[in-house]
């Protein structure tokens, strides 16, 4: 077993503290990360604070992982000791259903879904070695600690060029908006809105500027405005400042709502060209203000799109690296996970809180 220090939480009301656990040492096909950098994604507050009602505690949460592999099973061969890696959301899937065959295991239809870098069930997935819970606990623990451990079909490398803290948010800001960019084939001249400018929009923004894209951001932070067209927005506009965007009606060939609560899409849905989308990466709540009656009139789509592929993260980090591409990120001592919880809900990140596991001591 390897010794390992993490934070977690250990009720929905408990603030998240120091806790020791160990983890089971690797199987032929695992990897062993010394944990550098872990990203805070508005879904660790919703997880452990069981806002999503399905949480398991203690519950240590962390899905934009970065690290360095210390150490491999015998069947690894594309990862070797000192090499900087990513775990991003997904940490197994069943490897046997058409989404997983077809290189898209964020879709993943076996028994139990894919498995959750944390508060994943600890059930293996059906194509996993063994078939029996070993780990002695019931749930996954995630990346607010000092190691990992994870088959190699689920870490990503981290290019040259990205600073290891850097290349954290990509792991789920990144590729939960790259891939609906991509899957709506988003590209050069095209049009795209990005609603809620926070860790996910302004990787939207970056991403899509890069992409060709000419983006207008919708926020309700008023100093914001400014920010986005620093990183390159075409135009920002307070989102719900109805004058500033009747102009907008019939603009955008996509619209990404990363907005994390639960919010009517309705207003927006009047800025969408014929055929096209408004999708919502941000939250899985119910969908309010989805008027049919606008939508079948321009034959547009209200669409929901989770994370993204493990291919399609390696695409993101290397679109990233090549591009030069890298989130706002403010490096954040673990001591101080609990006040930076507060400051993502009230929505005074800039733009992502990376926490230097260094600090874990
Ligand atoms: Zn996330
Ligand atoms: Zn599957």
């Amino acid at each position: 077993m390897i010794k390992t220090v993490g934070y977690g939480a250990r009720a929905a009301t408990s603030r998240l503290e120091r806790m020791e656990f160990e983890r089971d040492d690797p199987r032929p096909e695992d990897v062993v990360i010394e944990v550098m950098f872990t990203g805070v994604c508005h879904s660790d507050i919703h997880q452990v604070k069981n806002e999503w009602a399905n949480t398991v505690y203690p519950c240590v949460p962390g899905h934009e992982i970065v690290g360095r592999v210390t150490r491999t099973g015998d069947k690894v061969s594309r990862f070797r000791e000192g090499d900087l890696v990513g775990v991003g959301c997904m940490i197994e899937s069943c490897r046997a259903c058409e989404p997983c065959e077809s290189g898209e295991e964020n879709y993943c239809e076996g028994p139990n879904g894919w498995l959750a870098t944390y508060n994943g069930p600890m059930v293996p997935a059906s194509g996993a070695e063994g078939g029996e819970n070993t780990y002695g606990r019931d749930n996954t623990f995630g990346g607010y600690s000092s190691v990992v451990v994870v088959p190699e079909d689920f870490v990503l490398s981290i290019p040259d060029g990205l600073a290891p803290e850097a290349a954290a948010p990509i792991l789920c800001a990144g590729v939960t908006t790259w891939s609906p960019l991509n899957h709506w084939g988003i590209g050069e001249g095209d049009t795209v809105a990005i609603v809620g400018f926070g860790g996910l929009g302004h990787m939207a923004l970056k991403l899509a500027v890069a992409m060709g894209v000419e983006v207008t951001v919708l926020t309700t932070t008023p100093e914001k405005i400014e920010q986005a067209k620093a990183m390159g927005a075409h135009a920002a506009y307070i989102a719900t400042d109805k004058t500033s965007l009747v102009p907008l009606a019939g603009s955008f060939d996509l619209i990404l709502s990363t907005v994390p609560d639960k919010h009517e899409v309705g207003p927006f849905l009047d800025l969408l060209k014929r055929d096209a989308s408004l999708v919502v990466v941000g939250n899985i709540d119910i969908i309010d203000g989805v008027d049919n009656s606008k939508l079948a009139f321009h034959r547009q789509s209200v669409a929901g799109s989770l994370i993204g592929s493990i291919a399609e993260t390696q695409d993101v980090l290397d679109f990233c690296a090549s591009n030069g591409i890298a989130p706002e990120v403010e490096i954040i001592d673990i001591k101080d996970i609990n006040e930076a919880f507060t400051r993502v809900e009230n929505g005074e990140a800039r733009y992502r809180y990376v926490i230097d596991m260094s600090t874990l001591g």
